[in-house]
């Protein structure tokens, strides 16, 4: 495996710590005590391309591979997870679900003006009452003549206030289980659509997430992605795609706890030296870094296996659960080693800690990855090549 990066790649790294520290780093504190989402900077994101960075360019992207989209989520997160999230959801979650099942025709409508940022998108799975599992879900779509009828709820929908277009999970035929999940785009626009931001989140709170409404909406027959009963294979392949960036993120996460606790050792003095020269917050830093490299190989592996097209289900969970635990532990650590002060929104922290919970929690669990890792080595889960791969890196 190659792991160098190349010169387009180190320049992007380059641009987009520039954006985070001059757009992000001055304002996220005053975002997140306000529980405000700053649209401003999702547009000036999509100025630079970052919206579409792994879309080819004729699907009005930027082109690059897999890696480069991790590199961006790394640098993102190190600002914070929200604009990170916002990512991931519109270009993991949905983009690269479009790229990987949708029609020419969707493309050009959907696909195109969101790979350029002129819309955004999102992605609708969680329910009240199905998270891990998915077979639980209540919303349904019934077809009635050239549209189906979309009657249910989701919760917890990042960019829910703010997405121009959905990937919505229902189902066509209930008594399939989950063979009969469908998955259909959806706008904003459309009659018997509504959202609402869920108030009092622990983290990302400089984030929007929150509910979906769907009363008799009516869905263009042609917004069908795939066939019916597609929708299970299509949101478990969208995963794939999200995970990824999520795991890239947590490497983001982890700088920043890294950043702030090693200004701080060198900062803070007690009995007579640096804090960062007690043997026990030194292992709380190469816990850090550990964390950091370990998670790095594992994204940039899934990464490798994403630019050749291949099946990286198991690469992907492994990678998502590993990164995003190590940052939830980095984030511990960095409040621990800032003692008081890292209780307080005095400096940043206490809001890295709040901010790694979510990813441990969204787009399969801790505990859901245990379980897929231990079935993948117990041979109790094999993944084949689906009917749909994302589409390899062309270069
Ligand atoms: C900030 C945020 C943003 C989100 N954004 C989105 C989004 O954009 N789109 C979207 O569709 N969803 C989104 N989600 C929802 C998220 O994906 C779900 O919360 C997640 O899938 C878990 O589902 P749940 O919360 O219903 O927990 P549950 O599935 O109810 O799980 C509860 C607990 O039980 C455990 N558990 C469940 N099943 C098992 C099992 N078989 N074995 C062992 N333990 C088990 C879980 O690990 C967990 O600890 C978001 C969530 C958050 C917090």
């Amino acid at each position: 495996m190659n792991f160098d990066f190349s010169d387009e790649q180190v320049m992007l790294r380059k641009a987009v710590r520039s954006f985070v520290d001059h757009e992000i780093m001055p304002y996220i504190g005053e975002w997140d005590a306000k529980g405000h989402f700053d649209q401003q900077t999702l547009k000036k994101l999509a100025e630079l391309g970052l919206m579409g960075v792994c879309i080819p360019e004729t699907y009005g992207g930027s082109g690059m591979d897999y890696n480069s989209l991790a590199i961006v989520c790394e640098e993102l997160e190190r600002g914070d997870t929200a604009f990170r999230t916002a990512v991931s959801v519109h270009t993991g979650l949905n983009s690269m679900t479009l790229l990987q099942w949708a029609t020419e025709s969707q493309k050009q409508k959907y696909l195109v003006p969101q790979a350029k940022g002129e819309k955004i998108g999102a992605f609708g799975l969680t329910e009240p009452a199905a998270g891990s599992d998915v077979a639980a879900l209540q919303t349904t779509a019934t077809l009635d003549g050239d549209h189906y009828v979309l009657n249910g709820q989701k919760t917890w929908i990042s960019l829910c206030d703010v997405a121009d277009h959905f990937l919505v999970f229902a189902y066509t035929d209930k008594s399939k289980k989950h063979h009969g999940i469908s998955c259909f785009i959806v706008e904003r626009t459309y009659e018997g659509f509504s959202s609402k931001a869920t108030k009092g989140k622990l983290g990302i709170r400089a984030g929007n997430t929150g509910e979906l409404f769907f009363d008799g909406m009516k869905v263009p027959k042609e917004n069908l992605l795939g066939n019916e009963g597609d929708g299970f294979k299509i949101a478990m392949s969208a995963l794939d795609s999200g995970r990824f960036t999520v795991a890239a993120g947590a490497c983001g996460q982890i700088m920043a706890c890294l950043e702030a606790s090693v200004d701080y050792c060198h900062e803070r003095e007690t009995f007579g030296k640096e804090i960062g020269k007690h043997q026990l917050v030194q292992q709380m830093i190469a816990k850090m870094e550990a964390g950091l490299q370990m998670s790095r190989l594992l994204v940039y592996r899934a990464g490798a296996l994403k630019n050749k097209g291949m099946r990286n289900t198991r690469e992907t969970s492994l990678a998502k659960w590993q990164a995003c635990d190590f940052a939830n532990q980095a984030a511990d650590d960095a409040v621990q080693i800032h003692g008081a002060y890292g209780y307080s929104n005095e400096y940043p922290v206490e809001r890295y800690l709040r901010n790694s919970k979510a990813p441990v929690i969204y787009e399969g669990t801790r505990e859901i990855h245990t379980i897929m890792q231990a079935e993948y080595v117990l041979g109790y889960r094999k993944d084949k090549p689906l009917s749909q791969m994302l589409p390899a890196w062309e270069g």
